[in-house]
């Protein structure tokens, strides 16, 4: 059936605008002023509403076995939080580790996801090693539509790559143009500190964060960056969460790395007092890098502003309160990872849009059109165009809520965000033209989500 979304404030990177969007065949066919409604086509009235591109989130984890157990989502459950929170597509990081072959992995973390997941996604291919299979099975992979990687620099001997093996992952990648991602800590400098510290009694949440302290994010970062300065390749840092990091990141940058910067969620919103909190509440806001010093907050926002944080995503990663206190006895034992997937867009919207620190621009932007860009699905997705995807977010500024486990779509006992008030929310949700979410109920097609074929673009 055809659908006329009608009267809209349409809001894309650089353009607002009062108009009506016709879709037809899950692509927008029409945009302009007083379209006309032909028989059989579902209208949405979207009057006082803003109409923004379906939301992107860059990094989540919805299948992945860490730390002897499984995150708990699944791409049935993940999908629809990601839609009720606005999020029409996402990346998930596809991660085999060391012990593992990466194509066998690749076909496994595929076929959770097929026919499961209610919105579109794509992945992020981690190459956790690098061997005489490794070039032909990565070719294979980004053949198959999946033009980006991702590498740890953390998680020695399980996810993490030596330099030797960034070095290969990073020239292979310029030579196919694919764009690279890593997770920047420096892995050896984590293992010595948390050895040192459970040697001192020190096995709490509150010591996570000293384990992996701000200079060892940006050791990793700087790193990172001179890798890519030498060979040529283009790359994304994920989840940076300080000051210092930053200006590792924007240094390199400014003297022409092609390195993007993406923040997540937490970090602009938790600071590490959460993960100070004694006992399980603060496991469960144990994720790596960890929550820092709140101070760093400030320097995050202003960046996002000016577009030298690029993307903000989530590493959406539940874990439930029972996982999380499989590091009773040490934090070096708690499954890391806060979930984020379903309020991402809202809060965003909130502590962005709502108390002044972005524009419109610059929120779109942030949360959908520059992922699509980097990722290589734009101008199918991130944009409100004729010939794109009718993945569209009819958003009401007036809604006020709160965020709470006891009402949320994530499959986990807790919310890394618990009590925050939202305001505003997505009143209608898209994916390719089929009305999927309406005022906080899925009320789509389960399993209609489709993997992104993505062609490298970064020579
Ligand atoms: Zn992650």
């Amino acid at each position: 059936m055809a659908l006329l979304i009608r009267n809209g404030e349409i809001v894309t990177v650089g353009s607002r605008v009062q108009a009506d969007i016709y879709v037809e065949n899950e692509t927008i066919t029409g945009i302009g002023k007083d379209l006309e409604t032909p028989p059989n086509t579902e209208v949405i009235d979207a009057s006082g509403k803003l109409v923004f591109p379906g939301f992107i989130d860059p990094h989540v984890h919805i299948y992945l076995p860490f730390m002897a157990t499984f995150a708990k989502d699944t791409h049935e459950t993940g999908s629809i939080a990601a839609l009720i929170g606005g999020t029409t597509t996402y990346i998930e990081m596809c991660c085999p580790n060391r012990n593992d072959d990466a194509f066998e992995g690749y076909q496994l973390w595929k076929s959770k996801a097929e026919g499961k997941s209610a919105c579109d996604y794509a992945f992020h291919m981690s190459v956790t090693k690098f061997v005489k299979e490794t070039e032909s099975q990565l070719r294979q992979i980004v053949a198959d539509g999946t033009a980006s990687f991702k590498i740890f620099l953390a998680y020695k001997n399980f996810f993490g790559v030596d330099d030797g093996e960034m070095y290969q992952t990073l020239e292979l990648a310029k030579r196919l143009g694919v764009i690279v991602t890593a997770h920047c800590e420096n892995a050896e400098l984590v293992a010595r500190l948390q050895q040192k510290l459970v040697a001192e009694g020190k096995t709490g949440p509150e010591w996570h964060e000293p384990s992996r302290p701000e200079s060892v994010e940006a050791e990793g970062t700087g790193r990172f960056a001179t890798f890519l300065e030498n060979t040529g390749a283009t790359g994304y840092v994920v989840h940076l969460s300080c000051e210092k990091a930053l200006h590792a990141a924007l240094g390199a940058k400014a003297r022409g790395v092609k390195i993007n910067v993406e923040s997540v969620l937490p970090h602009f919103l938790l600071d590490k007092s959460y993960a100070e909190r004694p006992g399980v509440e603060g496991m469960k806001h144990v994720m790596s890098p960890p929550l820092r010093a709140k101070h760093n907050q400030a320097a995050l926002w202003n960046a996002l502003a000016g577009g030298s944080i690029d993307t903000v995503g989530t590493d959406h990663c539940p874990f439930d309160t029972g996982q999380k206190l499989l590091g009773k006895d040490s934090f070096v034992n708690i499954p890391n990872g806060i979930p984020g997937i379903e309020d991402r867009v809202n809060l965003l919207f909130t502590h962005g849009m709502q108390r002044g620190r972005l524009d419109l621009d610059r929120f779109v932007d942030a949360a959908s059109t520059r992922a699509a860009k980097l990722f290589g699905l734009y101008p199918r997705k991130g944009t409100i165009a004729v010939a794109s995807d009718a993945d569209l977010v009819v958003y009401d500024t007036n809604y006020r809520g709160v965020v709470s486990a006891k009402s949320h779509h994530v499959n986990n006992d807790y919310s890394g965000f618990e009590g925050m008030l939202i305001e505003g929310r997505p009143s209608v949700v898209t994916v390719r033209g089929k009305v999927q979410v309406r005022d906080g109920k899925f009320v789509g097609e389960r399993g209609r989500g489709k993997m992104l074929k993505r062609e490298p673009s970064h020579f």
